[in-house]
């Protein structure tokens, strides 16, 4: 039988266009865009042109953005380049945020947990959406403070709406483009440093760019529409799946059932069961799923985003994490429930 891959959170494949993209520029536009010769100058236009796209498809300034190898990387960038001028002030930040972004936020010297906004916060930061149980966020409204968004998972599954943030960031490998490209986002005037030092990206993210990469995610976001509408159409897919695990009568529970949710991701708390065994299980039965955020597979920390939302630690070592591609056909979640039956 064919493989299934259900872990679109993690990673997804690269779209056919971002492949031929990638191909294309290795073998010709190899160029450095800082260089001022001919081979230089034709690498920077396609920069530039890409920029503009990608931009345009944020709704955002093409001078807004810094291209970054990846969203773990933008936000590094951003958490700590805005700490020196913030960092005294306390952060007020998602608990189910990823570790990407609660990492640099030691150097904060507070952080306080959404929904919790201390006197004087400095950031706000929200995750638009969890790569775990797929639940959406707003922003919360909070003046004064500088508003961040990690889109990483919302990114061309839902539309993403920046009008209510300051700064954001994007993962190019989780809408079909190449590994290496991402995006920050950064609102004009925000007091923020630049952290890697060099001329590239106006002086925001120094290093050569990797134009192959930034090409790459450029030709995917070319077909972010239609993914748009395919990923719409999998919440009635994923509602019959989650129908049909819920009418088995054993100790199953979707994790954010009745919140707003990212269209591809299921969450399925199987009681009293170990999700990793569960989840090898599946892919010994030829089923790629997850036991939660893929930067936490392999290792047996159960995880925090499930917890926050009051679950235990047992329950969180119970949870598997299905994320639909946008092309999943209806048969495929039919034999993931036949499978997922006989396993539990
Ligand atoms: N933020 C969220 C919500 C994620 O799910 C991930 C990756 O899973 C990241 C950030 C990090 O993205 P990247 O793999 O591009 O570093």
């Amino acid at each position: 039988m064919a493989r299934l891959y259900l872990d679109a959170n993690a990673t997804t494949p690269p779209h056919p266009a971002a492949v031929a993209a990638v191909q294309g520029a290795m073998a010709e536009a190899w160029g450095n865009p800082t260089s001022t010769h001919r081979e230089g100058q034709r690498a920077r236009f396609l920069l530039e042109e890409a920029r503009r796209e990608l931009a345009e498809s944020l709704g955002v300034a093409p001078g807004e953005l810094v291209c970054c190898a990846s969203a773990t990387e933008a936000l590094h960038l951003l958490l700590r380049g805005l700490q020196p001028a913030l960092g005294d002030r306390p952060a007020a930040v998602f608990p189910g945020e990823h570790s990407a972004c609660l990492n640099p936020l030691r150097d904060w010297s507070r952080v306080a947990w959404l929904p919790v906004v201390p006197e004087a916060c400095a950031t706000v930061v929200q995750m638009a959406a969890n790569n775990e149980t797929g639940i959406r966020y707003p922003m919360p409204v909070v003046l004064d403070a500088v508003r961040i968004q990690d889109c990483a998972q919302a990114w061309g599954k839902v539309p993403v709406d920046l009008t209510g943030c300051d700064a954001a960031v994007f993962s190019g490998h989780k809408v079909g483009g190449p590994r290496g490209s991402a995006l920050l986002w950064l609102r004009p005037g925000l007091p923020w440093e630049p952290v890697l030092e060099g001329p590239q990206e106006r002086r925001r993210r120094g290093g050569t760019e990797d134009l192959p990469a930034i090409l790459g995610l450029a030709a995917a976001v070319r077909h972010l529409p239609e993914r748009l509408a395919q990923n719409a159409a999998l919440a009635s897919l994923r509602d019959a799946f989650e129908a049909e695990l819920l009418g088995w009568n054993r100790d199953l529970e979707v994790i954010g059932h009745d919140q707003a949710r990212l269209p591809n991701t299921s969450c399925v708390l199987v009681r009293g069961r170990s999700g990793e065994a569960l989840q090898a299980a599946l892919d010994l039965a030829g089923f790629a799923v997850s036991t939660g955020s893929a930067c936490h597979s392999g290792s047996v920390k159960p995880s925090h985003a499930i917890m926050t939302l009051g679950y235990s630690i047992e329950d969180a070592r119970s949870v598997l994490r299905f994320s639909m591609l946008p092309d999943t056909q209806p048969a495929d979640l039919e034999a993931l429930a036949v499978a997922l039956k006989r396993l539990t």
